[in-house]
């Protein structure tokens, strides 16, 4: 039967991709290839396009059973607060790893949609085109304007892979890769079955192989980072703050929890500064290094809307933009409470038979309940680097130098506050504001003159004069905010740096809808390459591609078409 299978005691399962029948490579990444070491003619080889369709493993010879099998993960989560007991790859299935020579960057490659798993439980293990599409486009971009994320290589049409969901579509597989696939979820599974021994085997795994080592963690803890304003926090753990006299100093494992939290709230501080949200922010998709995981229902906003989710279904709100940052904390509690009795231990876990030694599970309690102090400084720990990150992207996309205690509620929120009440662009009015001369601004006529420049073409919003009034005030702040970080007569060099960190391309929901429609329906070929000229250098200005569909990509959202939503079908 097809039923689930619950996998114990282990954290993968060994198993191949199924064999896909005249498949069609439709898109690689350029930059996928040079960051895994390949050659551009890679990708003509046959042994390439074979891998890429699950069709050969190359590290695997079936005559001698001899080299690297392909497999899944096992993994579980909370799902919309939820804990939804084992999940797991359900559709992906991991091919090897491989280091880029030049970068030393290690990368685990797996394949999305190649077939079922252990882990299917009753679902098919295919992914449909439109899906495939939208996570191939979205991992290439969030890497290209400098967000963490998992990433993709190749996108391969099945189309003799018939996939149900509300109607028979195409199947596809993404071929991906990431320096590691492990998510919080991954913990969450051993600790809800009580099985200590694997949590801490998983624990030691991920600081030894996944973060480069215990000494690793702890010189980049200690060494600091100069941008954030709150650095002066650490967990700090010492004998007056917790009850008791276990956590004499901080342990090993709360290292490598306090590094979880600062890589996790560096990447959603990155979400918020450039209007990205995931969509469903489970704790199985919230990735162990802090990259962007699992693109089902993610959408960049358009215009400012902090309530607005792109997930159809998600109807409390869960995952909107303004709440992202508190899911990732929610997410990192259940981690620390799955990490409770390592880091509880203070440094008398750092006895290699600290597990055996016979903690008796009441002991173990004792040892998670104590972690509360830790888990409540990490949590300082994560507001205070999501803060120093937040406000280092914000003064970098508004054209500043520096960042002064004051711009944050005068020049960020007020700017936000009028990108909402009008319904702005968001992305726009960063890029646009790049390109405006300060002595464009020295009166108060011509400053209500351009603030017409955030607007639609020929779409004034309904409140115009109001609208003209009140951010004709906020140029003439954040001008005088730029005079004071440049000095006069930078306008050039000032837009080169606002370019660099605005960018002109968003892959927005509208444009994939729309991509996904000439491929799958229109049949055309060539626009899933010209669109990756845009989508890994979107701070270009053009690309030499075709001038009225650059244009269009990166011009104002049709009518109908904004702040859509995706339903979780994929
Ligand atoms: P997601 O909502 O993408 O995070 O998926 C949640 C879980 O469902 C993961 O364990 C996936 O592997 C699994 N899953 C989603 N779609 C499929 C599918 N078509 N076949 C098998 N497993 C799936
Ligand atoms: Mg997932
Ligand atoms: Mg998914």
């Amino acid at each position: 039967t097809l039923g689930p299978r619950l996998v114990k005691e282990a954290l993968f399962t060994y198993v191949r991709p199924e064999i896909t029948h005249s498949p069609e490579l439709l898109a690689v990444s350029q930059r996928a290839l040079q960051d895994l070491g390949l050659k551009a003619e890679a990708i003509e080889e046959e042994d390439f396009r074979q891998v890429v369709a699950g069709n050969k493993i190359l590290t695997w010879d079936d005559d001698s059973k001899e080299g690297i099998y392909p497999w899944a993960q096992c993994y579980g989560g909370y799902q919309f607060g939820q804990w939804a007991g084992q999940l797991g790859d359900g559709r992906a299935i991991s091919l090897f790893e491989t280091t880029n020579e030049h970068t030393g960057v290690r990368y685990e490659i797996q394949l999305k949609g190649a077939g079922r798993t252990p882990y299917s439980r009753f679902a098919d293990g295919k992914a449909v085109l439109r899906s495939s599409i939208r996570e191939f486009v979205v991992s290439e971009y969030l890497n290209a304007i400098g967000i963490p994320s998992t990433r993709a290589l190749a996108l391969v049409l099945a189309p003799e892979s018939k996939v149900m969901r509300e109607r028979i579509e195409p199947g596809a597989i993404v071929t991906r890769f990431a320096q590691s696939w492990i998510r919080l979820g991954t913990f969450d599974l051993p600790r809800t079955r009580g099985d200590r021994k694997l949590l801490r085997q998983l624990a030691e795994y991920t600081a030894e192989n996944v973060y480069g080592g215990w000494d690793k963690l702890a010189s980049k803890l200690s060494s600091g980072d100069p941008n954030e304003t709150h650095s002066k926090i650490s967990s700090g753990v010492s004998k007056d703050t917790i009850e008791g006299d276990a956590l004499e100093e901080e342990n090993r494992f709360t290292r490598l929890y306090r590094t979880v939290i600062r890589n996790n709230a560096k990447t959603v501080a990155a979400w918020q500064a450039y209007g990205f949200m995931n969509g469903v922010l489970n704790t199985d998709n919230t990735s162990i290094l802090g990259l962007s995981i699992d693109f089902g229902p993610f959408a960049f906003l358009d215009h400012f809307d902090p309530m607005y989710t792109p997930n159809h279904d998600d109807h409390m709100l869960r995952y909107s933009y303004r709440n992202q940052p508190t899911i990732i904390w929610w997410n990192l509690v259940r981690f620390g409470e799955a990490l409770g009795e390592l880091m509880g231990a203070g440094a008398k876990v750092d006895d290699e038979t600290f597990v055996e030694k016979g903690v008796t599970e009441e002991q173990a309690e004792e040892l998670v309940k104590r972690a509360e102090g830790i888990i409540d400084r990490a949590g300082e720990e994560y507001k205070a680097v999501f803060m120093a990150e937040y406000k280092r992207l914000m003064t970098a996309r508004l054209g500043l130098k520096n960042f002064k205690e004051t711009d944050f509620q005068e020049l960020f929120s007020e700017f936000l506050d009028w990108l909402e009440a009008y319904e702005l662009d968001f992305h726009h009015a960063f890029r646009r504001l790049g390109y405006i001369k300060l002595s464009d601004l020295d009166s108060e006529d011509r400053r209500k003159d351009i603030a017409g420049r955030f607007y639609k073409a020929n779409e004034a919003p309904r409140q115009e004069s109001e609208s003209r009034e009140r951010i004709g005030k906020w140029l003439e702040k954040w001008a005088s905010r730029v005079k004071e970080d440049w000095g006069e007569g930078k306008d050039e060099d000032r837009r080169a740096e606002m370019d660099k960190v605005n960018p002109k391309f968003v892959p927005r929901s509208w444009i994939l809808d729309e991509i996904i429609d000439r491929v799958e329906k229109k049949g055309e070929r060539d626009i899933l390459e010209n669109i990756m000229k845009l989508n890994l250098d979107p701070f270009q200005e053009h690309w030499g591609w075709n001038e009225i569909e650059e244009e269009r990509y990166c011009g104002d959202v049709p009518k109908y078409k904004g702040m859509l939503q995706c339903s979780c079908s994929s």
